[in-house]
């Protein structure tokens, strides 16, 4: 299924999942369809059995350096290396062009591929349309930044599938080509800045997931923010097919997914298919409907029934660390939504549960992100906050901040770690009460990851419930 383009001397740049993904690919290739391939680790890489077994399959390896030398007439970049770094720029200085892994899968094999971007929900809604389609009978995989380099998944590709890629504005910045069937933006909230630096750059980085759209396409985009409201605009002027894509009203549009009265509808082409009522999904709060409102949009755009639709949006669970029920105990539930990394999406989460009835735990790597918003958010509907980590002093402290303001009657703790923080919450959480493990940061303060949080977390609600079958 692959183009049979000659791609000449290749630079893979990064020796993590992606960088050794696209090496082998390439590698594969094989003489006829590339002269050599390269991949420089960076500085922090070393020899070992990893690069002993890519220089097995035919790649030079190169690690301990970021000074890049040579001729090549393609270059492709991991998302982690920032594009203004000394590496970045020393790659692209002796390459004739630099593009992502996914851009180099998508040039490979084109056909069928469905992009899912935005600043929150990428993951949910990519497994969700992927289920979606198999539930329509169709062969579907997911790709990207959920687990599986495209690369890796485009030798065994087989006719008539489907690639559903989340696409983080890492890997969609450097794409020129990429023109997947259909493309869904969720949201634009400020995150990576430290990447991108400005909002505009994030923002652009997204958009490119559009820039090859055509009328025979399916854009999904969201209009309930004002930055993806604009994208949403131009792919309409450059008339590509766009379904408006909201939560808070019925965009009055050819193409659009909204509810009406709780239900989900979906409009193509000026013909509507009901879905089904919000509250039948297995995942919870308004966010979940926006990203299974895209999921059915792109699902019912590559084929599949609405009947089959349905159906898949009922069978759906929610993705581990994500609003994931993890148990009852004495009558008090705990979820664990460690993948809230930023504020936007504990906002969110709050949303999912009852007024009053929310012990939220907050903290963990201090992004210094800004907190007013999320202050608001936690003094409307939370009863209790308790705070962590290294960034817990500071939520502590606008949280405090916007109770005086606002005259909320939020009890606001403070924990060292997570351990003690969820004492702390199991201590003052009533029956009928949410703890809910929703941090708005990131993890590496206590943790190597936000997964190891999160199974920390359900080991805990776990060794709560045997200890009350004990007593
Ligand atoms: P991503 O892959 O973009 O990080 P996930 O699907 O893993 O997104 O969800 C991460 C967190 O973001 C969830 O735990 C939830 O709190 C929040 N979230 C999910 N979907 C949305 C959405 N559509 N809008 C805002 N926040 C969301």
């Amino acid at each position: 299924m692959s183009s049979q383009a000659h791609l000449g001397d290749v630079l893979v740049l990064g020796l993590g999942r992606t960088g050794e993904s696209a090496a082998r690919y390439l590698a594969a290739l094989g003489p006829g369809r590339v002269s050599s391939v390269t991949l420089y680790g960076g500085v922090s890489a070393q020899a070992g059995e990893r690069t002993e077994a890519l220089e097995g399959a035919g790649v030079r390896v190169v690690c301990g350096t970021e000074e890049v030398s040579g001729s090549f007439d393609l270059a492709v970049a991991s998302p982690g290396i920032p594009m203004d770094s000394a590496f970045f720029r020393a790659a692209r200085d002796c390459s004739r062009e630099v593009v992502s892994e996914p851009e180099l899968a998508w040039r490979e094999s084109p056909e069928r591929w469905i992009a899912v971007t935005g600043t929150n929900g990428k993951t949910t809604t990519t497994s969700l349309a992927t289920h979606l389609l198999r539930e329509g009978g169709l062969a579907a995989r997911s790709v990207g930044n959920i687990g599986t380099p495209p690369t890796e998944a485009v030798p065994d590709r087989t006719e008539g599938d489907w690639l559903v890629a989340e696409l983080s504005s890492f890997q969609l910045a450097e794409t020129s080509l990429f023109h997947p069937r259909a493309a869904v933006l969720l949201n634009v909230t400020p995150d990576h800045l430290e990447w991108h630096h400005t909002m505009e750059a994030y923002a652009a980085a997204k958009e490119r997931a559009f820039a090859n759209l055509g009328a025979g396409d399916l854009a999904v985009v969201s209009v309930d923010d004002d930055w993806c409201r604009a994208v949403a605009g131009r792919c309409e002027a450059r008339g590509v097919r766009t379904c408006r894509l909201s939560v808070c009203s019925e965009p009055d549009a050819p193409c659009a997914a909204f509810l009406r009265e709780g239900t989900l509808v979906v409009r193509l082409d000026g013909v509507e298919h009901e879905l089904l009522p919000a509250d039948e999904l297995k995942i919870f709060g308004l966010h979940n409907a926006e990203n299974a409102l895209a999921a059915a949009a792109v699902a019912l755009e590559a084929g599949v029934t609405r009947d089959d639709v349905r159906a898949g949006l009922r069978s759906f669970s929610p993705i581990e660390h994500r609003i994931e029920p993890a148990g009852t105990v004495a009558g008090v539930r705990y979820v664990n939504d460690s993948k809230a990394t930023n504020t936007d999406s504990v906002e969110k989460a709050l949303t999912a549960f009852d007024a009053g009835t929310i012990v939220v735990m907050l903290g963990g790597h201090d992004k210094m992100t800004d907190l007013a918003s999320l202050a608001g958010a936690v003094c409307e509907r939370c009863r209790v906050a308790v705070c962590f980590g290294e960034a817990g002093e500071r939520i502590a402290g606008a949280l405090e901040a916007a109770r005086a303001e606002r005259g909320s009657g939020l009890e606001v703790l403070r924990a060292p770690h997570l351990r003690e923080a969820f004492s702390a919450a199991r201590a003052a959480a009533r029956p009928g009460d949410t703890v809910l493990l929703s941090p708005a940061c990131s993890s590496f303060d206590e943790f190597s990851n936000m997964a190891e949080r999160g199974r920390l977390f359900k080991r805990l609600v776990s060794e709560l419930a045997d200890e009350g079958a004990l007593s």
